[in-house]
């Protein structure tokens, strides 16, 4: 039998996640700059590559792999992928696949990705206000998106809305989101943004919204309870009596959401990050390229990386600095 993927604080890690390709249909503020350069497409691990990464740690124990991006549904091909990771599924050694996506192509895809095996997604959404959805997306356009959504609830995917809490921009839709999401019978997570990347003129503490004021806002017309409920990653989950809604919370910067980490990140060009926060990584690709017959060399250098994963990340804005920011955008790393 494989030894599972064990790290030096006895984690055990079960969940990769995929970046399939760091470019982008849409241009949100708080992720990229305009003007963002992308890496040539030749540098990109082929749909061939991804699918030998995968396999090789669904192998060694990985029962969930959410592909994410960039956004994941813009790279050319990318069904061919999702369809070749189905045979994972069929065998019982994944538990899940899934993917987070803007929600742009969905309207295309979702039944595609249901064929595949996808049951659920997340979609990113972090307005309702078509004009504020263009502003902050820069180029993308809130009606493709509902409609994206629609047809990921009509292919019968369980749909959650990730939204980024941000200052002064949706902190007057914190009821109307909430409402929507409710009558649709969508999740939904709050995100606090995090300090990744250059993105060119913004200040990220002109967008922070801890969300420990948000939670205190839903208190005003909620009866709120907090569940002890965890899935292993970084949310945290309240419910609210009135509606029976569960709202989860994700909050790098004012909790510590590591000790618990059971997962890993590669990008689409095979660096493997141990955690989201440091820069540490390491690059799988030399061992895969230079071994075309052989896993041996690539299960090496993943158990090698494992044991170099680090306790946590330092990202902190307390002292009205951003500390332990990391240079890399998400959408490098896969959000
Ligand atoms: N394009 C897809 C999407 O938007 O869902 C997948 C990739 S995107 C990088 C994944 C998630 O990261 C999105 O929910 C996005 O809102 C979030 N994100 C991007 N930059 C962020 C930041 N600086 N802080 C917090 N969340 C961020
Ligand atoms: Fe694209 Fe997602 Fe980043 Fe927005 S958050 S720019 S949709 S990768």
């Amino acid at each position: 039998m494989t030894v599972p993927l064990i790290d030096p604080f006895q984690r055990a890690i079960n969940y990769l996640r995929v970046s399939v390709t760091d470019r982008c249909d849409f241009r949100c503020v708080y992720c990229m700059s305009e003007n963002m350069t992308f890496l040539p497409k030749k540098e990109l691990l082929t749909l061939e590559e991804l699918d030998r990464m995968c396999s090789t740690f669904v192998g060694l124990g990985v029962e969930k792999l959410r592909i994410t991006g960039g956004e994941p549904l813009v790279r050319r091909g990318i069904m061919a992928f999702f369809n070749s990771m189905t045979r994972h599924l069929d065998s019982g050694a994944l538990k899940e696949l899934t993917l987070t996506t803007n929600g742009s192509q969905l309207e295309r895809f979702a039944d595609d990705l249901y064929a595949a095996g996808v049951r659920r997604v997340n979609i990113s959404l972090d307005t309702l206000d078509e004009k504020k959805f263009a502003d902050i997306t820069r180029w993308g356009r809130l009606p493709q998106v509902l409609r994206g959504i629609d047809a990921a609830q009509k292919a019968r995917m369980r749909v959650k809305l990730n939204a980024v809490a941000l200052k002064g921009f949706n902190e007057d839709e914190l009821f109307s989101i909430t409402d929507w999401c409710a009558s649709r019978d969508i999740d939904l997570t709050w995100i606090e943004v995090m300090p990744m990347g250059d993105i060119g003129n913004e200040d990220r503490l002109d967008q922070y919204w801890p969300l420990k004021d948000l939670r205190a806002r839903l208190r005003d017309r909620f009866t709120v309870t907090e569940l002890s409920e965890r899935t292993g990653g970084p949310a945290r989950y309240v419910r609210l009596e009135e509606t029976g809604q569960k709202i989860g919370f994700i909050t790098p910067l004012t909790h510590n959401f590591c000790e618990s980490c059971n997962r890993v990140r590669l990008t689409c060009t095979g660096e493997l990050y141990m955690c989201l926060g440091q820069e540490d990584m390491a690059d799988l690709r030399p061992a895969m390229r230079n071994n075309p017959q052989n896993d041996a060399p690539l299960i090496s250098a993943i158990r090698e990386a494992i044991s170099r994963k680090p306790k946590g990340h330092d990202f902190d804005y307390s002292r009205q600095t951003v500390d332990g920011r990391v240079t890399r955008h998400m959408s490098h790393t896969g959000g």
